[in-house]
């Protein structure tokens, strides 16, 4: 099947850049020339993003961090509101970056809203930690949540939000925590081992929201068989449950393998997977409205651009074949960039292993990983009208 997209995109977005930071855009650059370099952009519609307004940030920020954001841009000294901190170092032009980015993110939204496209990506977006009064985990102004709150004020009945960063999609489960009208699915490391300490199965939503949030927190060491098992599991169900018209997707590459900042097992091809599953979810349950974002992700060479390639290329319909060779135009390139160690030489690493179905009973198993799904699907699925031990729900 072909499909329409469209993606935001230009050389602008390299300004969110916190200098020395695992956060490089050197991935969002080599990501469109990997993506260049195979031919996917011919079947891609790129349009440059436009800044987000002040009356589309105050819909989801608060005044005081917004003036925030712009007194630290031009002050490089500035501490505040998570802004002058580790994770969020304070750059000059943070906030014209981080509102170009947000832009994107809502022109996508409304891109795929009014029909233009089938699929709407921003691999800058995804910065889906920023909260609405203060910055966190690498992110400034969570596009994320202006991107759902876009399709809700053209009058979107419902958003299923599928996170499956490494992290918890915390900001945007907080955004909508008591909104009924968008579901939250975050797949991610258990966060008892890694930031930002959220994202256990027992946070479901609240009021007349709850059962709007699920969260699955995975062992570390989780690696593709039992993350896709882990996702089947849960995701295709409870999105079928909530019967949403737009699927939203968080695509953090940050499960790698060999991520430096997270652990987490996952391959390119298991992300790969991960990122067909929900394309084909979008087509069987939102008509195929599917707007999808980048995320984190710091294997800046080895693992962004192959993947949020393979993200671009499955949403044309015309997927990628894990065996094609990297380009020698695109190596050239990373090397003339001064980069050390191993290039990948195919779109692949390795075959997928066979995924096996979660079955009930495993929850009592003594694995981590069962338990975790069983504590998933125990907490959310009779919230959503599905029977935590049926199979096929
Ligand atoms: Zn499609
Ligand atoms: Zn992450």
């Amino acid at each position: 099947m072909e499909c329409t997209v469209g993606a935001i995109w230009d050389e602008r977005y390299l300004a969110y850049d916190f200098g020395d930071h695992p956060l490089n855009p050197v991935r969002l650059d080599l990501t469109i020339r990997l993506a260049r370099e195979l031919g996917v952009l011919e079947h891609v519609d790129i349009t440059a993003p436009e800044p987000a307004s002040t009356d589309q940030l105050e819909s989801i920020h608060d005044r005081a961090y917004l003036d925030a954001v712009r007194q630290a841009s031009g002050e490089p000294g500035f501490v505040g509101f998570g802004l002058g901190t580790t994770d969020d170092p304070v750059f000059r032009g943070m906030y014209d970056a981080a509102a170009l980015v947000a832009g994107g993110s809502a022109q996508a939204a409304l891109r795929l809203h009014r029909g233009e496209v089938q699929h709407a990506i921003n691999i800058a977006g995804g910065l889906h930690h920023a909260m609405r009064g203060n910055a966190s985990g690498f992110c400034i102004f969570n596009d994320v949540v202006l991107g759902i709150r876009t399709l809700l004020d053209q009058g979107v009945a419902r958003v299923a939000y599928v996170d499956i960063d490494v992290h918890h999609g915390d900001g945007v489960q907080a955004a909508f925590y008591d909104d009924p009208r968008v579901l939250t699915i975050s797949l991610h490391q258990d966060p008892r081992t890694l930031f930002p300490g959220t994202g256990m199965p027992s946070e479901t939503g609240v009021g007349d929201a709850v059962g709007s949030a699920v969260n699955v927190a995975l062992p570390p060491g989780t690696d593709d068989a039992g993350w896709l098992r882990a996702f089947r599991a849960v995701v295709p169900g409870a999105v079928r449950a909530f019967a949403p018209e737009v699927l939203v997707s968080q695509c953090g590459c940050d499960t790698h393998h060999e991520d430096p900042l997270a652990n987490l097992e996952l391959t390119v091809d298991g992300q790969r997977a991960a990122i067909a599953d929900m394309h084909a979810l979008a087509h069987e349950v939102t008509g195929g409205r599917w707007l999808a974002f980048g995320g984190g992700g710091y294997g800046l060479v080895r693992c962004v651009p192959r993947t949020w390639t393979h993200l671009l290329a499955e949403a044309t319909g015309r997927p990628v074949d894990p065996a094609t060779a990297v380009p020698s135009g695109w190596t050239g390139y990373v090397r003339s960039l001064g980069a050390r160690g191993e290039l990948p030489t195919a779109m692949g690493e390795r075959p997928l292993p066979d995924v096996h179905p979660w079955e009930p009973g495993d929850a009592e198993s003594s694995s981590w990983l069962d338990s975790a799904i069983g504590a998933t699907r125990r907490a959310s699925f009779p919230l959503l009208g599905l029977d935590p031990d049926d199979p096929r729900d």
